[in-house]
């Protein structure tokens, strides 16, 4: 009965992070499903580093990743006006070739069939079930606040010094929201050098952040370097949302990344474990509605997170948002773990919101609703 249940078709559309991620988990878990995956471009997985605290997911799951685990490191760096800090929180990245190599096997088997150079509609697909990773699209019922970036990686002549993560360096001038640099060693002379930005707006003007990212190296004493590569970014950081759908999107575009950050490796590594494991369970039909589940949980658990957001892009002075991470980061690396995990208990939650608010009380309070907010946004969208 098992095997009957576990057999069956499931298409994937969108070769990025999810898509594979998924298939990697739904193949691993159910050999005898057949799996489907559609790329519109010529390769799958695009060209990404993709960065998570090792903490972010259980031991059980980071486990299953280590093949994608390019880069680990057992700490990282914070750095604002007022407080430098080591954090012995571990940090990881995989990237675009690990996660290919990942999966190298099961494709050469035929247990992941991959379609490149297909753009494709999802009524076109004929299949058990159609699952949707085509990356992010703007959604009326979602309201973001931005985070952006630019990237160069550079190769120093000599090395550079940098031996862990620093994940924001923000002693840097404060522009456009929250600024800060963003640091990833790859080697002792391979750099990523990130300019980011906890913006209102989702414009990024990357020439002059590139002469912002020229100044903070020569700044730094790496002026003799070569830029081996370069990439951009533009991520939706949920302040609010009335979303309520039943639809297959997973991703970026089912709604799932940490508010808190951004970042959608976490939540694609939880939702591939929980699609392949209902698979297992229910045969491959369930896999919609164990995406459709599995979105109402998490927008539940991302409630608090988006209250922060509010607060710190709406009520936040731009020049000052900054005192909110400098004041975060003071906590001990215990509830900075749980807080990216989405892990807090009630009085921890507490603990994060009270003391000396580095937000205005009034623009606070008056941002505390999600509902009220979301009919402001609506009322402020709708008039001409
Ligand atoms: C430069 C950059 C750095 C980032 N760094 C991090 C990080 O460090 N950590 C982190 O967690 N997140 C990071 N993110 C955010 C997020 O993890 C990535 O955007 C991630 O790739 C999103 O995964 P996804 O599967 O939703 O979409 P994508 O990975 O963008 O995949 C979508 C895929 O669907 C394909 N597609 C689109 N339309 C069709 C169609 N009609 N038919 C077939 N295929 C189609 C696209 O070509 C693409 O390959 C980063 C994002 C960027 C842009």
């Amino acid at each position: 009965l098992n095997a009957q249940l576990t057999s069956g078709h499931l298409a994937i559309v969108g070769g990025g992070l999810s898509g594979l991620l998924t298939a990697w988990r739904v193949a691993e878990l159910n050999p005898n499903v057949r799996i489907t995956v559609y790329e519109a471009k010529s390769e799958v997985a695009g060209d990404h580093t993709w960065s998570f605290n090792d903490t972010d997911v259980s031991s059980e799951l980071y486990e299953w990743l280590t093949p994608f685990i390019r880069y680990n490191w057992p700490r990282y760096d914070v750095r604002f006006p007022k407080r430098k800090r080591t954090l012995e929180i571990g940090y990881c990245s995989g990237d675009s070739q690990s996660l290919c190599a990942a999966i190298v096997d099961l494709r050469k088997s035929g247990r992941i069939e991959v379609h490149t150079n297909r753009r494709v509609e999802l009524s076109d697909i004929d299949a058990d079930a159609v699952l949707d990773a085509r990356g992010y699209q703007p959604r009326e019922d979602e309201y973001p606040g931005w985070q952006k970036f630019v990237g160069h990686t550079i190769r120093t002549k000599i090395p550079h010094g940098i031996n862990h993560p620093v994940i924001m360096d923000a002693t840097v001038e404060q522009v456009d929201g929250y600024r800060f640099v963003y640091l990833l060693p790859f080697s002792e002379t391979d750099l990523l050098v990130e300019d980011t930005y906890f913006s209102d707006t989702p414009n990024l003007s990357t020439n002059e952040i590139g002469g912002r990212i020229a100044d903070y190296i020569a700044e730094k004493g790496w002026s003799d370097h070569e830029v081996i590569r370069t990439e951009q970014g533009v991520l939706p950081m949920m302040m609010a949302t009335d979303r309520n759908d039943d639809s297959a999107q997973i991703g970026l575009r089912g709604g799932f990344a940490v508010a808190a950050t951004g970042f959608t490796v976490p939540h694609a590594v939880e939702l591939a474990d929980h699609i392949a494991k209902t698979i297992a369970k229910t045969g491959v039909n369930a896999a919609p509605k164990a995406v459709a589940d599995f979105r109402r949980m998490h927008l539940r658990r991302e409630r608090y997170a988006r209250l922060l957001n509010r607060m710190f892009f709406r009520a936040a002075d731009p020049a000052k948002r900054y005192c909110v991470l400098q004041r975060f980061y003071g906590f001990k690396p215990a509830l900075i773990r749980r807080f990216y995990r989405n892990g807090l208990s009630p009085a921890q939650k507490l603990r994060i919101v009270i003391g000396k608010p580095p937000v205005p009380v009034t623009k606070a309070l008056y941002n505390f609703s999600e509902k009220a907010f979301i009919a402001r946004e609506r009322k402020r969208n709708e008039s001409p």
